[in-house]
């Protein structure tokens, strides 16, 4: 069968992941740690199934940012690239290839929103993770 391959890269090209199969998710995440470790208002997540996904070459470095989560970036030029949990490896929408492919559904973590940042869709809100 052949499925459907998302490619994804960091800016410098070291690390190139590649995702099989539609994505689980899309969201918005205002939270404080994805401002941080992007340097941005928020951060436009693609979720995937860690099944899903594998590194093609180059190797991710990792942040253990909370229990039982870690988020990975490329060692060389810094690029956010992923969030890790036990189930997932979400992808940030901006190192695909194809990001016009993927839609988010909702915000979250909007009680940490940045108040100038206007969200101009009508996707649900929600203050913390959401169901
Ligand atoms: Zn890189
Ligand atoms: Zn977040």
């Amino acid at each position: 069968m052949n499925e459907i391959k998302h490619s994804a890269r960091c800016m410098c090209g070291a690390v190139v992941l590649e995702a099989t199969g539609p994505h689980q998710s899309g969201e918005y995440c205002h939270c404080k740690w994805c401002q941080q470790s992007s340097g941005s208002a928020f951060i436009p997540w693609v979720s995937f199934r860690k099944e899903q996904v594998r590194v093609l070459s180059g190797e991710l470095s990792y942040y253990h940012s909370s229990p039982g989560c870690k988020r990975g970036y490329c060692r060389d030029c810094g690029s956010t690239m992923s969030f890790h949990t036990d189930e997932y490896f979400d992808l940030t929408l901006g190192i695909m290839d194809d990001p016009e492919s993927f839609r988010a559904s909702r915000h979250i973590w909007t009680k940490s929103r940045i108040s100038h940042v206007k969200l101009v869709d009508d996707l649900p809100e929600f203050k913390e993770s959401g169901p």
